[in-house]
């Protein structure tokens, strides 16, 4: 019998730190059993050649000059499946930190005299500019949901993302809250999904993982009035990760 060729996988990079490949070349045995199923023909930070025939993209990175539309939307014509690699492609990310301010001051801050030669747009996630068939979020992007996601899209199922915040699997591993040791957390209007990997290891959250759909009406409202906060004054706490979703905070919470 015929054997069926393996799908071809390649990895791409806009602007971000590249933690998130560096998260997919440690998965260890996992990434080996995944070279069983996948062919991976272009992945810079664990191999030399770069293929360009591929079938599925995996793309870390947020889109932050018209060079990097022009690129992501010729990727996006070649693969059939893209994929938003960690919380920069997923949802701008840290990178949208450059949307607090005007471009032109943002420019002249990191460019100083040479600010009008740079081409840079506002920070944008990749599903501003193309389709995106699967999400993985997180900064860096968790071990765990990388090969969650990456088996529903090799079954050819979808991968619908946690709808519930990061309190939740909070309580399940039974963590003291962070808000009784005096911290402020966004857990309660963070998606969930990481485990509240942060918490776990001592840490607070910081929302990388983008806003959960309804952060006002899910668990995270037991949370907030107990300490007598409201979701806009975390939300005016942390944007850390999140600025360049301030379309999405206005229409949810204004
Ligand atoms: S999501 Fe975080 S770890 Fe991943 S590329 Fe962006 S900055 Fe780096
Ligand atoms: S606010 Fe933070 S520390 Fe408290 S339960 Fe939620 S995720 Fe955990
Ligand atoms: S706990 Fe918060 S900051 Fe940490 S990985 Fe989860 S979503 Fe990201």
């Amino acid at each position: 019998m015929k054997r069926q060729s393996k799908p071809k996988v390649a990895f791409f990079d806009f602007t971000d730190c590249e933690g998130c490949q560096l998260q997919f070349a440690n998965m260890g045995t996992a990434l080996l059993e995944l070279t069983e199923l996948i062919e991976i023909v272009n992945f810079r930070e664990i191999m030399s050649e770069a293929g360009e025939d591929y079938d599925i993209a995996i793309v870390e990175g947020s889109i932050t000059t018209d060079n990097d539309i022009a690129r992501i939307k010729a990727i996006r014509e070649k693969a059939k499946i893209l994929v938003a690699l960690g919380a920069c492609a997923a949802t701008g990310g840290i990178n949208g930190i450059k949307n607090r301010s005007s471009l032109d001051l943002a420019k002249q801050r990191v460019y100083g005299d040479k600010a009008g030669q740079i081409n840079t747009i506002k920070v944008m996630p990749l599903d501003a500019v193309v389709k995106v068939d699967y999400y993985i979020l997180n900064c860096p992007a968790y071990i765990p949901e990388i090969i969650a996601v990456l088996k529903a899209m090799l079954l050819g199922k979808p991968y619908p993302l946690p709808n519930y915040p990061v309190c939740a699997e909070c309580k399940m591993n039974e963590n003291v809250c962070r808000y009784e040791k005096d911290q402020e957390c966004m857990g309660p209007v963070t998606r969930g999904g990481c485990n509240s990997w942060c918490i776990n290891k001592g840490n607070r959250c910081y929302g990388c993982r983008g806003l959960v759909d309804n952060p006002a009406v899910d668990a995270a409202k037991d949370i907030l009035q107990k300490y007598g906060l409201k979701t806009e004054d975390i939300l005016n706490s942390f944007t850390l990760y999140n600025d360049s979703q301030g379309a999405k905070y206005d229409q949810e919470f204004k």
